[in-house]
């Protein structure tokens, strides 16, 4: 019995014999609206050919039951054939029709078929969500990507509700209680990007249209749907005006006509990822319906989502990676797309460029750290391997680097390179050498070094200046040393600062070079007055971690708020809590940093990130000694802040949200609950929903907030979002009552919703809580292997992340998953990559815990 697993090897033997017509795939979901329904009926009806007449294969498929197996008109016995993950048939023929009849189960954890209850009007709505290799929780299908197809889906469900799917519906037939959704066939697509949604959501509907090159028109269909119960929140003017502005630009560079039809997205409930390209029809998680006032970092990040999911439509789903090794090849450009095209698209989102160095290298760094890294182009053996690799690397890192050959073979080269690809490979499946060939080939340069340098080593490289100077203080040598288990060629920029007359530290001086090996001489710089603060990598151009040297370091340290471009004042940030991460400055002096400067921070985005990481060097790098005047400091800093920011502004919303997080004494729990009651008020500031929930939170952790009241703030705000910032209220109580009954929802029954596990998890785990959770470090290695056999792969994933206990900072944690390590060699790969991961996260803190006490 092989498992739900499936290897590199299976499908590329699958893939040499066969090839693919068509699907025909048939779902009954009328039982949805009845919650003691656990089963749809499905039925596919395969058709496809095979090179090797006599031979066996099998599909993959995750059901309940099934009914019944015919090939080619012969009846299998599902008993046999069907052992669990797979059907087995054998006997093919040269042309081969295969018909599966089975009962699967509604989703409750976001993979497969989804079904989620709107606790506010006990409306039902499904979709599915598949990546990587859940269609087959919902149709017997070859799940893998490069046995692409033509899919014709049929729907029936219930009268009231709506249907989309990748393609227009042709037909629609009413019968009974029912309707049935007849859709056209698709282009030839991969299962993990089909898709379908069904249930009574709120639709608005918008048309994009366009003069192609040879003067005819191209029409596309546009629509956005959420929760009825959202509708009031729902901005679809702002969400469609980015999609409309995507649309343009990415005909104008990719110069191939959007090659789905229409473009439906669907904002749904209780989604695990951000959202997921399916052709013509994509699904994004509903949080990016804002229920309550948030900042424009938020907007921001939703408009990147929108256009990274529509550069897939090329850039993944016209064009497929063969084998998950290349799931680079799709999301590293999707990445660097969404962030590119905020700015060549012309939105509103000009700091698109600061959010990617600030943020999204941070998750790049720390991915690219951990003893699992990886090259960005991967070796992925099986499913389990592709599932944890949707990773820092494969998104951020690879993103970096494109944005990096974006600048050394010239946008033109990137882009031509880009249209002749999508020609070249349109409906097919490609690996890393045709992209190369083609780059090659558009930018006249040799790739191979440049690959083999950036995509195919794993790790980060740091870059330190070192200043030699004379008597009067001009530079005799300006060096870069290169640190790093592989080093590369960069192109970077170096920037030279001094104060100007008004204080502000601003370039003086940028001198751009490649550096290659352990040490490059800056030949420019010699002769140039010693500036106040040199910064490597100025304008972001390589993917490095940037050191300083010591009076640079001191420069910043008294007057990093004073940078005056966004961009070098981010990259300066990102560097100190590199710094902070790696040991090498106290978690002490980064919070003072961030107490003295953040509130001078322009950018909401960056704001937002100090906040977060300033918390987590309280909580994980300060020394324990250190933590409780630590977390006072920064609450006092928070109130400060928050009295100071503008009436009404994004700052001073953030700067509220990081008092709820950090509120601690009796006077700013004294204020938090002011806030609620409104006997407090602070000017501008709108307590609403969302605000409201994460000052309950701090009451909770607090202790100070009474079951009543969370149930009387729950019965205010009966919704899915309430429901689950209630649930994590109670996990987050400071008592040992309440983490057994976190912990004991989540790993004692599987019924309970992705959505309620993620709450759970988040406030049983709260750092403040450790003494509390201590004694659950045992029982969570000794339950490690049992979740990873029992729960679905995206569950298991949250509990062993959520779970570990990353707040027990000390060496007798570290032992224990030490200990697991060395008892489980033989552990599921993917499952001894995720406790490796948070070991290091371990090892980490108790170095930089180390350095704060120095
Ligand atoms: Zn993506």
């Amino acid at each position: 019995m092989p498992g739900k697993n499936l290897s590199r090897d299976e499908a590329q033997q699958r893939a040499s014999i066969l090839a693919v017509d068509g699907y025909q795939v048939q779902l009954d979901v009328t039982s949805a609206p009845d919650p003691a329904a656990a089963t749809f009926r499905s039925t596919t009806t395969l058709t496809f050919r095979c090179s090797e007449p006599g031979s066996s294969t099998f599909l993959d498929l995750l059901a309940s039951a099934v009914r019944a197996v015919t090939l080619n008109g012969r009846e299998l016995d599902p008993a046999t054939a069907f052992d669990g993950a797979r059907v087995h048939v054998d006997g093919l023929a040269a042309e081969n029709v295969l018909v599966v009849e089975a009962d699967c189960a509604y989703s409750r954890t976001g993979e497969g078929l989804h079904r989620f209850t709107d606790p506010v009007d006990h409306e039902t709505y499904l979709y599915t969500h598949y990546e990587p290799a859940d269609a087959r929780r919902v149709f017997a299908t070859f799940e893998q990507p490069d046995l692409k197809a033509p899919f014709t889906f049929t729907v029936t469900a219930p009268a009231a509700w709506d249907v989309w799917s990748n393609a227009v519906h042709e037909r629609v037939t009413a019968e009974g209680d029912a309707r049935t959704w007849e859709f056209a066939p698709t282009q030839p697509i991969s299962s993990y990007l089909t898709a379908v949604v069904a249930g009574p959501y709120h639709v608005v509907r918008d048309h994009y249209s366009r003069t192609l090159a040879d003067g005819s028109t191209l029409e596309i269909p546009l629509s956005a749907m959420c929760r009825r119960s959202l509708a009031p929140y729902f901005d679809a003017d702002e969400i469609l005006g980015v999609t409309k502005l995507g649309l343009d630009f990415f005909h104008e560079e990719f110069d191939y006509p959007y090659p789905f039809g229409k473009y439906d997205q669907a904002f749904v409930p209780e989604y695990n990822i951000g959202a997921m390209e399916n052709p013509g029809c994509v699904t994004f998680r509903e949080e990016f319906v804002f229920r309550s006032k948030v900042t424009d970092a938020a907007y921001e990040g939703r408009a990147n989502v929108i256009l990274h999911e529509m550069a897939h439509m090329w850039f993944g789903d016209l064009v497929t990676m063969r084998w998950w090794d290349d799931l680079w090849l799709k999301e590293s450009f999707a990445d660097f797309m969404g962030s590119y095209a905020l700015i060549g698209a012309r939105t509103r989102y000009s700091s698109a460029w600061i959010t990617f160095a600030n943020q999204r290298k941070a998750w790049a760094y720390r991915q690219d750290q951990f003893p699992t890294t990886h090259p960005i182009t991967a070796d992925i053996r099986d499913l389990e391997d592709a599932k944890l690799n949707f990773d820092g690397i494969t998104y951020a890192k690879g993103a970096a680097v494109l944005k990096q050959l974006v600048a050394y073979a010239g946008s033109d080269a990137f882009f031509e390179g880009a249209r002749r690809y999508f020609k070249a490979h349109a409906f097919g499946n490609t690996e890393l050498a045709d992209l190369l060939d083609i780059l090659e080939e558009t930018s006249g340069r040799d790739l191979k070094s440049w690959a083999a340098a950036w995509l195919q080593t794993a790790g980060v490289d740091s870059l330190t200046p070192q200043v030699t100077v004379d008597s009067e203080g001009r530079i005799t040598e300006l060096a870069v040393l290169q640190d790093g288990d592989v080093l590369r060629p960069h192109r970077i920029a170096v920037g030279l600062y001094d104060r100007d007359a008004d204080g502000a530290l601003v370039r003086t001086a940028r001198i751009e070079l490649d550096v290659t090996g352990a040490r490059t001489v800056v030949a420019e710089a010699v002769g140039r007055p010693r500036p106040a603060l040199v910064l490597l990598n100025d304008d972001d151009l390589t993917y490095c971690k940037i050191r300083f040297d010591a009076e640079s370091l001191e420069t910043l340290r008294a007057g990093l708020g004073d940078i005056q471009d966004d961009l070098a004042r981010a990259l300066s940030w990102s560097a100190v809590w590199n710094l902070t991460r790696d040991g090498l400055m106290p978690a002490r002096d980064y919070v003072a940093l961030v107490l003295r400067f953040a509130g001078q921070e322009s950018n909401i985005g960056v704001l937002q990130s100090l906040h977060q990481q300033a918390k987590g060097a309280v909580d994980l790098y300060a020394d324990p000694a250190w933590r409780g005047e630590g977390g006072r400091l920064l609450a006092d800093g928070a109130l400060r802040e928050l009295r100071a920011a503008a009436p009404g502004s994004d700052h001073q919303l953030a700067w509220a949200r990081f008092l709820a997080q950090t509120a601690n004494g009796s006077e700013h729990l004294g204020l938090v609950r002011g806030l609620l009651a409104g006997t407090a008020r602070i000017d501008g500031l709108d307590v609403d929903q969302e605000l409201r929930w994460s000052l309950w939170l701090t009451l909770a952790a607090a202790g100070q907030a009474s079951d009543e009241e969370l149930a009387g703030e729950l019965a205010a705000d009966n919704t899915a979002s309430g429901k689950r910032q209630y649930t994590q209220a109670l996990a987050a109580r400071p008592t040992p009552e309440a983490k057994a009954a976190a912990w004991s929802a989540v790993i004692d029954s599987e019924e309970l919703p992705n959505a309620l596990v993620e709450a759970n998890i988040a406030g049983f785990a709260l750092p403040g809580h450790r003494d509390l959770t201590a004694l659950y470090a045992a029982p969570y290695f000794k339950l490690l292997e049992r979740v990873w056999a029992d729960r679905t792969i995206e569950i298991a994933m949250r509990i062993v992340g959520g779970f570990f206990p990353r707040a027990q900072t000390s060496e007798q944690t570290l032992a224990e998953a030490d200990a697991w390590l060395d008892g489980n060699r033989g552990a599921a790969p993917a499952l001894r990559r995720l406790v490796l991961e948070c070991r290091d996260d371990l090892a980490r803190a108790l170095r930089a815990q180390a350095c704060d006490r120095a």
